[in-house]
């Protein structure tokens, strides 16, 4: 069995983290709890990549539009399609044009947990309501309310896969296995070594 040291996640700093400069603090934040920069690339997603992203997963789509659909309803607005399929479709139309509109920058993380670490160092998909501490709590304050009104992707800061199987997916879709480099990090002892034995002299 594959070591749960060994877990891979993928992030990417979307164009308005490298615009407001929080390419380090990120970074620091996912070091700083332990976790290992394995890979990483600087440079504008294409808008096909970013299609192919977010179309990983084929059920995507409909659950993003059948949750938008839910929200317009529960505040007794009109949704602008029942159909969850066409909805999801604007979003990605959407995310096209946000992803591709500056650098970006890819990376991938390993260490225990880190699927979920991360996600919980980038908080709730929506900054209005992330939580205080979160990458998106901290340092953005889009709302679905303003960029649904305003016809653009929300603007979160961050993107990071949302389970084992969708890193897994989204891994292979932006990096190579020749890209992702395996190596040790001292800090690794001390959090993994079972017998802290190679510590006193
Ligand atoms: P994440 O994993 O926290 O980024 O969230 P998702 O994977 O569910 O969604 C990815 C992206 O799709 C988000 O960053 C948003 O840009 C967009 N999105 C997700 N859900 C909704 C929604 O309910 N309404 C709108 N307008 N966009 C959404
Ligand atoms: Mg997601």
């Amino acid at each position: 069995m594959v070591h749960a040291s060994k877990e891979r996640t993928l992030v990417i700093i979307k164009p308005d983290g490298v615009q407001r400069s929080l390419v380090g603090e990120i970074i620091q934040r996912f070091e700083r709890v332990g976790l290992k920069l394995v890979g990483v690339k600087f440079g504008v997603p294409e808008e096909s990549r970013i299609e192919e992203h977010y179309t990983l997963d084929p059920e995507w789509k409909r659950r993003v539009g059948e949750r938008a659909i839910a929200s317009y309803t529960k505040k007794g607005e009109k949704p602008p399609s029942n159909d969850p399929i066409a909805i999801g479709d604007s979003v990605v139309e959407r995310l096209k044009k946000y992803m591709s509109s500056g650098p970006a920058v890819v990376m991938a993380w390993q260490g225990a947990h880190s699927v979920e670490l991360v996600r919980k160092l980038v908080g709730g998909t929506e900054p209005r309501s992330s939580d205080v501490g979160t990458i998106r709590g901290d340092f953005v304050l889009d709302s679905y309310a303003m960029s649904d009104s305003d016809g653009r992707a929300i603007r979160n800061l961050i993107h990071a896969s949302g389970s084992v199987e969708e890193a897994t997916q989204e891994l292979a879709l932006w990096f190579s296995e020749k890209e992702l480099v395996d190596y040790r990090l001292l800090q690794e002892g001390i959090l993994y070594d079972v017998n802290l034995d190679g510590i006193l002299e």
